[in-house]
């Protein structure tokens, strides 16, 4: 043990291991105790339709701040709550969340009656109690089945057939189901076309270049016709610059989400977040010219 140790260099490596072990140890132990201790909250992100400027509706994220770890990152802490089986736990509440504030969002007449909540959804989640606890939450807020939409990754959908049965039941029953992050991991055209799909997120890695690459600009003009033939939407997500906006409007990509438009916000801050993006979104005619020549 001790020989093993014997290199600065070995130590280095051993240290820093166990700093690792120790923060996911830590976060672990906190995100077991996050939900009871109200440390979770959800933020919302605008969607506009890219044509007319008009909010859709919005995605939520989930914030995470310990007392003890300080803010940790979704990137960060899903994956460990996956790994640790909370997932199912914090699932549920951001569900609960979202549906709960798109509802008091329609009693106070804030948003329009096809503005629509989406909620990111781990593979782990995609189980046959899903449709039933989702159609439990939507009948005791009053919200209709479409103002839903879930969020899965392709690598949630490879892994095997159940989760592939809990989509059709989902779709079905009229939630909407969209396919985040597409282009990135293992896409796979045939499954686009199978699978019970109403919206693709077009990665922002595909967006970052779309003003200056024309290879991402050949991609995401691809994605958008591919997506339209099969009776799809189009969102793209990432939007940082006027150039981008642009670009995803010549290629026809109906909807968009990013840090120009609006960043993530609370619930509260959500009615001025959608009218600033509003106006940052809407179509101009000089950016028609720009667009154009
Ligand atoms: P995602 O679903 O692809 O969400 C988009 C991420 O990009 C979000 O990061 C969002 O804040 C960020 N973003 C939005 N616009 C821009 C932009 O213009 N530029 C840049 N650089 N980033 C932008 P966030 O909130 O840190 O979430 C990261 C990922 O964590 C999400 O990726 C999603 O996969 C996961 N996640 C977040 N909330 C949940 C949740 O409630 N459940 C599950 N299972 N996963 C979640
Ligand atoms: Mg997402
Ligand atoms: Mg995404
Ligand atoms: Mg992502």
């Amino acid at each position: 043990e001790a020989k093993a140790l014997g290199t600065g260099r070995r130590r280095v490596f051993d240290r820093s291991t166990s700093a690792q072990g120790h923060r996911l140890l830590q976060l672990e132990t906190g995100l077991r105790e996050a939900v009871a201790r109200g440390e979770l909250t959800l933020v919302y992100q605008p969607v506009l339709d890219l044509a007319d400027g008009r909010a859709t509706g919005v995605e939520g994220l989930l914030r995470w701040t310990s007392p003890e770890i300080g803010s940790v990152g979704p990137d960060e802490f899903i994956p460990v709550a996956e790994r640790c089986g909370m997932i199912g736990q914090l699932g549920l509440w951001v569900l609960g969340r979202a549906v709960a504030d798109l509802a008091s969002w329609r009693r106070e007449g804030l948003v329009d009656e096809d503005f629509s909540v989406a909620v990111n959804v781990s593979a782990h989640q995609l189980t046959p109690e899903l449709p039933e606890q989702v159609a439990r939450l939507l009948a005791a807020h009053g919200v209709p089945t479409r103002n839903l939409a879930l969020e899965v990754t392709e690598s949630a959908i490879v892994e095997g057939r159940e989760p592939r049965a809990v989509l059709d039941t989902l779709h079905t029953m009229g939630v909407t189901l969209l396919l985040d992050d597409f282009g990135t991991g293992h896409s796979s055209l045939t499954r686009l076309r199978e699978l019970p799909l109403d919206v693709v997120k077009i990665d922002r890695s595909f967006v970052s270049g779309v003003s200056t690459a024309p290879e991402d600009r050949a991609l995401v003009l691809g994605v958008v016709q591919l997506a339209h033939a099969l009776g799809m939407r189009v969102i793209a997500e990432g939007i940082e610059e006027p150039e981008q906006l642009e670009q995803l409007r010549v290629a026809g990509c109906g909807a968009g989400q990013g840090y120009l438009l609006a960043r993530p916000v609370p619930g509260a801050d959500l009615v001025a977040a959608l009218e600033r993006a509003r106006e940052v979104c809407a179509p101009r005619p000089v950016d028609e010219y720009a667009a154009v020549h």
